[in-house]
Parts: C-alpha cells; sequence; structure tokens
C-alpha cells in the first residue's frame, strides 16, 4: 500500500511533522534543563540529540495510535493546545503541568487567570497552537480507508516504538545513570507530562468506588473543667515562605508589627503539600501528610466537624479562590468582591476580612467561636499587585508578571512587600483579638499553606511535585499568639514554647493543636502533636 505521490494529503504525515515541531519548539526548558545537568556533570552534551528522540519517538507513537479516526485533525488540535499551555508555564515559571497543577488550572477563577495574562501568553498561543492548527485545518487531508489508515498509523506506532527501545537499549549505560540523577526530567515532557495528568485525573474521578462518608471524632465534646469561652481566629496564608519573615532571622524587616506583639513564630515546620489545593485541606485533614488523598478528603470530616460536634460555632472568611471543600457544611462568606469586602482598590485586601466581625462575635451567645481567615496574602506571580501603595517599601520591586523580565532583587523586593503586609494583616488580627480578652480565651493561629520559589535554580511560584520542590516552597511560617486569660488559665509558658520554636514541626501538628486549644476531648487527639502543650512545664 504506498503512500499518495503527495504524502501532504495523508493524515500520518501530519502526525509525524507535528511530533517534531512540538518536540523542537515546545521543550526548550526539558532541553535546557538536561544540557545544565549535562555541562554541570562533564557527559556528554550530544544526549541532548538522544532525549530529543526519545521525546519524538514517544509522542509519535501516542499520537499515531490516537489519530487513525476521521476526527484527527481535532486530535492533533488539542496535542497543540496543550503543548502551547505546558510550554509557556515551564519557559516562563519553570514549573510543570501535573496533576495537581491541571486541577489548579480548572479550579482558577477570572480573576487569578488574568493575573497570568501577558504577551508572551498570546505569543506562545499563535506560535505553538494557532498557527500549526490554522494549516492542518486549511490543507486538505485525504481520508483514507479504515484499513489504510490502521496499517499506516499503527505501522508508524510500531516503528516508533521499536527505534526508541533500540536507542534505549544502545545508550542503556548513559541513559540509566541520566535519568537516575534527573529524576523531574521527564516532568518537563511536554505534551507527555500534561496527558498523562490528564488521564489519572479522569481514571481517578471516574474509576475510583464512591465509598460511605467517613465520619471522626463522634465522642469529641468539651472538656467539663473548663467554663470559659474561646475564641480562636486561624489564618491560611498563602504562598508565605518562613525564612521570608523576620521574625525567623530575614535580613529585611518584615514583621515590623509582629516583632512588636508577643507571638511565638515557629521556623521549621513543612508543609502537606505544595499546593492551595493540597495542604489546605491536608491542614485539616486527621489524616496527616503521609495518608492524606485528596479524593478520600472530600468524603471524610475534617477538623471543623470535630470542632461543630463539640458546640463550637464556626465561621469561614475567604479572600482565597475557596475553602478547597474544607468549609463544605459551614457558615462560608467570600470576601474577594466588594460585596462583602469594604476594602478593595480595587483588589480586596485581607484586612477587609476584619469588617463586621465584632457583630458575628456580639451574635454567639453561647459556646466556643473559631473564624477560619483565608488569606490572598502572598499570591503570584503578580506578587507587586498584592499589597496597597503604601506597603510597597521594598524598592526596586518587579512589576510585571512576567518574572524573567525582573532582577533577582526586584522580584525578592516584590515578594517581601507582600510579606510586610501580612505582618500588618496579622498584627491587626492580634489588636482585634485583643479587644475580647476579658471574656473570652483568645488565641491566633497562623499557618501558610505552602511557600514560594522566588528563582531557586530557575524555578518560579510553586505547585512541582513534592519531591524536587526547593526549601523555600515546603518550609512554611505558623505563628501562635495566645491571649492573657489563655496563658493564665492553662498556666502556659510562653518563654518555654519560645525555646522550642526550632523544633522541626508539620502541617500535621495544626489540627491537635486546634483540639488542644479548643479544649476539645476526643480519642483522636493525640497530645504529642499538640504545641501548646510544649508551653507545659513538666
Ligand atoms: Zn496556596
Amino acid at each position: 500500500m504506498p503512500l499518495r505521490k503527495r504524502p501532504w494529503s495523508n493524515s500520518i504525515f501530519w502526525v509525524i511533522i507535528s511530533a517534531f515541531f512540538i518536540t523542537i519548539f515546545a521543550n526548550f526548558t526539558m532541553f535546557a534543563k538536561a544540557n545544565t545537568w549535562l555541562i554541570g556533570s562533564g557527559s556528554n552534551q550530544l544526549f541532548i540529540v538522544v532525549l530529543a528522540l526519545f521525546q519524538f519517538l514517544l509522542l509519535l507513537f501516542f499520537m499515531a495510535l490516537l489519530t487513525m479516526h476521521k476526527w484527527h485533525r481535532h486530535v492533533l488540535a488539542i496535542f497543540y493546545f496543550v503543548a502551547a499551555f505546558s510550554a509557556y508555564f515551564a519557559d516562563s515559571y519553570g514549573v510543570i503541568i501535573d496533576k495537581d497543577m491541571l486541577i489548579n488550572a480548572t479550579e482558577t477563577n477570572l480573576a487569578e487567570a488574568l493575573g497570568l495574562l501577558s504577551w508572551r501568553l498570546i505569543f506562545y498561543f499563535t506560535f505553538l497552537f494557532a498557527l500549526p492548527v490554522f494549516v492542518i485545518y486549511k490543507v486538505k487531508i485525504i481520508l483514507q480507508s479504515v484499513s489504510k489508515r490502521i496499517f499506516y498509523h499503527s505501522g508508524v506506532a510500531l516503528l516508533a516504538l521499536v527505534s526508541f527501545a533500540f536507542i534505549l537499549l544502545a545508550s542503556s549505560n548513559f541513559s540509566t545513570s541520566f535519568f537516575r540523577e534527573q529524576k523531574q526530567i521527564p516532568f518537563y515532557s511536554n505534551p507527555l507530562s500534561a496527558l498523562y495528568a490528564t488521564y489519572e485525573i479522569t481514571h481517578k474521578t471516574f474509576f475510583s468506588s464512591h465509598k460511605l462518608f467517613k465520619h471522626i471524632g463522634d465522642d469529641a465534646h468539651i472538656s467539663g473543667l473548663h467554663k470559659d469561652r474561646e475564641l480562636v481566629i486561624l489564618v491560611i496564608g498563602e504562598t508565605a515562605r518562613a525564612d521570608r519573615f523576620s521574625l525567623n532571622g530575614y535580613k529585611k524587616n518584615t514583621n515590623p508589627m509582629l516583632s512588636k506583639q508577643s507571638v511565638v513564630s515557629f521556623n521549621n515546620v513543612s508543609s502537606c503539600g505544595t499546593s492551595t489545593r493540597i495542604s489546605v485541606p491536608c491542614i485539616f485533614s486527621i489524616e496527616g501528610k503521609d495518608k492524606f488523598d485528596l479524593s478520600k478528603f472530600k468524603n471524610e470530616e475534617n477538623f471543623l466537624d470535630v470542632a461543630k460536634k463539640s458546640g463550637v460555632n464556626i465561621l469561614w472568611r475567604d479572600n482565597n479562590s475557596s475553602s478547597k471543600g474544607v468549609a463544605n457544611r459551614f457558615t462560608y462568606e467570600d470576601f474577594l468582591s466588594p460585596r462583602n469586602n469594604p476594602t478593595c482598590d480595587p483588589e480586596c485586601r485581607d484586612i477587609g476580612m476584619l469588617s463586621g466581625l465584632d457583630e458575628y462575635i456580639n451574635k454567639q451567645k453561647k459556646d466556643d467561636i473559631i473564624i477560619v481567615l483565608h488569606q490572598m496574602g502572598s499570591h503570584g506571580p503578580a506578587y507587586y499587585e498584592r499589597v496597597p501603595e503604601s506597603y510597597l517599601k521594598f524598592k526596586p520591586f518587579c512589576k510585571t508578571n512576567q518574572l524573567d523580565q525582573c532582577t533577582d532583587e526586584e522580584i525578592s523586593n516584590a515578594y517581601d512587600n507582600t510579606i510586610l503586609y501580612t505582618d500588618f494583616f496579622l498584627s491587626e488580627v492580634i489588636d482585634f483579638l485583643k479587644k475580647y480578652d476579658d471574656r473570652f480565651e483568645t488565641a491566633m493561629f497562623y499557618v501558610s499553606d505552602h511557600g514560594e520559589s522566588l528563582g531557586e535554580h530557575n524555578i518560579y511560584l510553586h505547585g512541582m511535585p513534592y519531591f524536587m520542590a526547593p526549601k523555600g516552597v515546603t518550609n512554611v511560617p505558623l505563628i501562635l499568639w495566645f491571649g492573657k486569660n489563655l496563658i493564665q488559665t492553662e498556666n502556659l509558658d510562653m518563654d518555654l514554647l519560645k525555646l522550642k520554636s526550632n523544633k522541626p514541626i508539620s502541617h500535621d501538628n495544626v489540627f491537635h493543636t486546634l483540639l488542644g486549644i479548643l479544649e476539645i476531648e476526643t480519642g483522636i487527639y493525640k497530645k504529642e502533636k499538640d504545641l501548646k502543650s510544649l508551653a507545659i512545664k513538666k
């Protein structure tokens, strides 16, 4: 069965061209990262060619098989779309489009999406998606008979697979050591990594068994010994890294306000995940980092349910994207829009979440209160937009979301300004609580969901697989403030707690510390994970 004289009228021709085009033009970051390692390790740079062949043949294999039918053009268009999207994020921010990133993208609201819009993004979509797809829809592809299509497409797929295996064997000495040392390289393979992630998500969504809703802490109740009411404000931070707080030893003064409050700042705290979507639910889950599974989380109770069972009044105020499922069964107020938030210029500020809170507290006539404030915090890449003008103190700062157009210093300054604003916000939360010190046992608990990579190893933002995340992403700030009433009744030694603030802890401690502060008694409470117990003299 010979191909027609004009090869471009066959669909398989465009499959081969597309696999080649995407390999060469949409995998710049993968090649650059591999090249850096090859130079650094004194290896032969020619391995880049081998890597390109691997990518080309594997992509060709999948593309040939998936385009046997008459909708082949649409499938190719999807490949180009995913490739353009992933290439933009990989080349601009060094991030990988994996499972978590894809779900993040679908949960991103319009404001966040606009925050990423740029000329560069338009260029990527024109060159890597619109142009090639235009050509493919424009050329005349003659649809062959079913048998011919199956013959050519499976033939090319088979040839690609055999060549792949052959090259792998021929280069096995080097390939094995390369992929062992450079585990993250396959994650940058575009668009294969993103397509694999899509498969993972569909598989989980449609084939995971629907289990019964899981209840936890059914025995929870407030200890009879304690008559005082608790008022706790839990602040869930966004994208804050511990090493940018001067409380933790950062050289710039990013904590002028908090340093005047009697807070205890833990500086060795590891996050559960590297994205909001994982970390926020995980903080409230009983499972902890090792056992946390997002697909199960939606089907089980979390910390707030346990608090509810003990009679605690619960309010969630959100200036982020959402509670990520944590507050689904509780009072939830959106502070991203001026409808609830009085402090918008035009971006709605975290401080607006304190407005009207007095009314809420006064309305709760009995039982304890926990208020969760979910910050916008340091959400990037447009850090400079996160703060009102008066907080743009560290200069010069990066004034674009295109971080590679800014110097390291400008990025740092833009980011540090967001920490400065969070410092002000947290200090205001503490001052707010002080008004209630006589009526309640008050406490402020601040913890960030994950940190941020600010250009270390040329990686920006967050959300990468945990094992390859830089320390800036997984080392998060955690700050505690207890009111005088709580300190007295519980006989807490805050100096002792300060002495222990270097102790390695994690998001796993949040669940049990909150149970401890609210004096909730239940079989699931683990005293050794309650940070408050560190302040009690043995
Ligand atoms: Zn986050």
